[in-house]
């Protein structure tokens, strides 16, 4: 199995991956609107255990509603978001999709905080939505 690979804009980062996604889901959440410069995040879920990461990152950390706390790291040169992991979940990685190599690599499997979504958002109408934070994935 040949790992997946990715980085951030400038090039500073870089990771590589040795698992297959274990989800890939749209984030509508107001935080995400805030990262993709207005529309939803594009996310991929890997297990921790399987990257590897080279290169500096910026860690922002914050605190969820639910009391969860969040660290997103990007690169402090190019501005890339690249990561997202909650504290309570350290198993798992949320890869921004915008950071792979292969853009095209897995398909979206749901929408998620659709509640915060304006109103011309374009969701896709034949995946699974949530309106607030789904069940864990694993
Ligand atoms: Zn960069
Ligand atoms: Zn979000």
């Amino acid at each position: 199995m040949k790992p997946i690979t990715g980085g951030c804009l400038c090039g500073q980062v870089r990771f590589s991956i040795d698992a297959r996604p274990m989800a890939m889901r749209f984030c509508w959440c107001r935080l995400c609107q805030y990262l993709a410069a207005g529309n939803a995040t594009v996310n991929v879920v890997f297990p921790s255990n399987a990257i590897t990461i080279q290169g500096q990152l910026t860690d922002y950390r914050s605190v969820a509603d639910s009391g969860r706390v969040m660290h997103r790291r990007f690169c402090p040169t190019c501005g890339t978001q690249l990561f997202s992991e909650a504290e309570e979940r350290p198993h798992l990685i949320i890869v921004r999709n915008g950071a792979l190599d292969d853009t095209a690599l897995a398909r979206p499997d749901a929408t998620i905080w659709t509640r915060s979504a304006p109103e011309w958002a374009s969701i896709d109408e034949t995946l699974p939505q949530h309106a607030g934070q789904p069940p864990p994935v694993a």
